[in-house]
C-alpha cells in the first residue's frame, strides 16, 4: 500500500521548512530533494519516471493507447515563506489518482501522467510558471538558460549542478504536446470556504500584468530641507500606489498590489532618493487588464508632474486571462456531482501552471478550500477531509475526460 496523501505532504514539507514555512525554490537543496521523494514515491508504484530539460518531472501511468497523455499535478516549488499545500498538494495528489486508478483497476485509454512542474512560483529565476511556460513553448528556452538568480547563478549552472535535474532519471526530448490537463490546487482565497462549498470547478485563470517602478527624487538631510522642498522619492511611490489602489476599487473584478518595495538610501536621517517597486496587476477580463495597465501609466505621470520627480515604468510581464475548456470542466462537475457535493463555479485570481498548458492543450483546475483564505505563508491549511475529498475527486475527473477525449479522437 502506498502512503496516504496526509503522510506524504507532511513529509514533504520537512524539506526547505524554516520557521517561517516552507522555503523551496527551484534547483535547490530542498527543492532537489522534494523531487527525489516524488520519484521515490513513483518508482515504487511502477510508473515511469522521465524528466525534461527544464526539470519537470512526469510520471506514467500506461493507457491502451500509446501517444498523447493526459497530465495531472502542479508544482513542488515554494515561494520563501510558502505553506505545505500550495502546488506540493496537486502534485502528490496526482500520483495518488494514478494509485487509486490501479487499485480500482481502471484501465485508461490515454497514458496518464502526474507531474511535478519546475519552478512555478517564479521564488528564484524571475520568471512565472518557468517549467510549464517551457513545456508549452511560451518561455524561449535559451532565454531561459540565461536568466540569473539573486547570486548571480544562472539557470544553466543551477540545472547542471548537484541539486539540477535529477542524475538518476532520463531526459526525454522535447515537449510532448499532452491530450488534455487537469490540476488540483487550494484554493488560495476565501471564496470557497465563504460559500461553504468544498469543491471548486475553475472557469478561467486571471491575467496579469507585471511592472517595475523607479521613483527618481532627491536625496537630502532629514533635518535641514524644508517641506516645500523636497522631492521625496517615497512619499511619491506612496502616493502613487494610492492612486493605484483607488483605480483598481473603481474598475472593479480586478486587484492590484505593490507587495515589494526598496528605498535608497533607507535611512532614517535620510531623504528617500529613489525607490523601485513592482506592480502586480491581475483580472480575469482582458478590457478591465487593459484599463489597469492605463491606469499605471497615467497615475505615474500625474504624480511625476505634481511632485516633480520622474517615474520610469518598465512593462515586464504580461500573461492574458486563459478560460478553462468547457467539455473538460463538464467533466469535472459530473466527477464532483457523483461524489454528492455541488460544483462551484469560480475564477481564480492566482496564477497557476493550467493558465501555460491551457494554451497547448484542454484544461481544467479543480480548487479545495483554504481556510481562512490564506496561502503563501507558513500556516496555509485545508482540513484533511477537504483533501482527501479533492483526490477523489481528481480521480474521477482523470477519468472522466480520460472517456471524454478517447470519443472525441
Ligand atoms: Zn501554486
Amino acid at each position: 500500500m502506498p502512503p496516504p496523501l496526509a503522510a506524504r505532504l507532511v513529509e514533504l514539507a520537512q524539506f526547505g521548512a524554516t520557521e517561517h514555512g516552507i522555503d523551496r525554490r527551484l534547483f535547490g537543496a530542498a527543492d532537489a530533494g522534494a523531487r527525489r521523494l516524488f520519484v521515490s514515491w513513483a518508482r515504487a508504484s511502477n510508473y515511469v519516471i522521465e524528466q525534461d530539460r527544464v526539470g519537470n518531472v512526469f510520471a506514467r501511468r500506461p493507457g491502451r493507447r500509446v501517444g498523447a497523455a493526459i497530465l495531472s499535478g502542479s508544482h513542488l516549488d515554494t515561494v520563501p515563506t510558502g505553506g505545505p499545500y500550495d502546488g506540493a498538494y496537486g502534485a502528490v495528489a496526482a500520483l495518488c489518482a494514478l494509485e487509486e486508478l490501479d487499485a480500482a483497476g481502471i484501465v485508461t485509454e490515454h497514458p496518464i501522467e502526474a507531474v511535478a512542474w519546475a519552478g512555478e512560483e517564479g521564488s528564484r529565476f524571475p520568471l512565472g510558471c518557468l517549467g510549464s511556460g517551457a513545456f508549452a513553448g511560451l518561455n524561449d528556452l535559451h532565454a531561459i538558460e540565461a536568466l540569473v538568480d539573486e547570486d548571480g547563478v544562472s539557470f544553466g549552472a543551477a540545472r547542471a549542478a548537484a541539486h539540477g535535474l535529477l542524475s538518476d532519471v532520463p531526459v526525454r526530448d522535447g515537449f510532448p504536446v499532452p491530450a488534455g490537463y487537469v490540476e488540483l490546487h487550494i484554493e488560495q482565497g476565501p471564496v470557497l470556504e465563504h460559500r461553504g462549498a468544498r469543491l471548486g470547478v475553475v472557469t478561467a485563470i486571471a491575467g496579469q500584468a507585471h511592472f517595475d517602478v523607479e521613483v527618481h527624487g532627491e536625496s537630502g538631510h532629514a533635518g535641514t530641507v524644508p517641506m516645500e522642498l523636497r522631492r521625496d522619492a517615497l512619499s511619491s511611490a506612496a502616493e502613487l500606489i494610492l492612486q493605484l489602489e483607488a483605480a483598481a476599487a473603481h474598475i472593479g473584478e480586478a486587484v492590484l498590489t505593490v507587495g515589494r518595495l526598496t528605498v535608497f538610501p533607507n535611512q532614517t536621517n535620510v531623504i528617500p532618493g529613489r525607490v523601485v517597486f513592482r506592480i502586480d496587476a491581475r483580472s480575469v477580463d482582458e478590457m478591465r487588464l487593459d484599463a489597469l495597465r492605463a491606469a499605471v501609466t497615467a497615475c505615474a505621470e500625474r504624480v511625476a508632474g505634481q511632485r516633480d520627480v520622474r517615474i520610469d515604468v518598465t512593462p515586464i510581464e504580461k500573461r492574458c486571462a486563459v478560460a478553462m475548456d468547457p467539455r473538460l470542466r463538464a467533466a469535472v462537475a459530473e466527477a464532483v456531482t457523483e461524489l454528492g457535493e455541488v460544483p462551484f463555479d469560480l475564477p481564480s485570481g492566482a496564477g497557476h501552471d493550467a493558465m501555460c498548458v491551457a494554451t497547448i492543450a484542454p484544461a481544467a483546475m479543480i480548487f479545495v478550500p483554504s481556510a481562512g483564505g490564506r496561502s503563501h505563508v507558513g500556516n496555509e491549511y485545508t482540513t484533511p477531509d477537504d483533501l482527501a475529498l479533492g483526490v477523489s475527486a481528481l480521480t474521477r475527473s482523470i477519468a472522466a475526460i480520460d472517456r471524454l477525449l478517447a470519443k472525441e479522437s
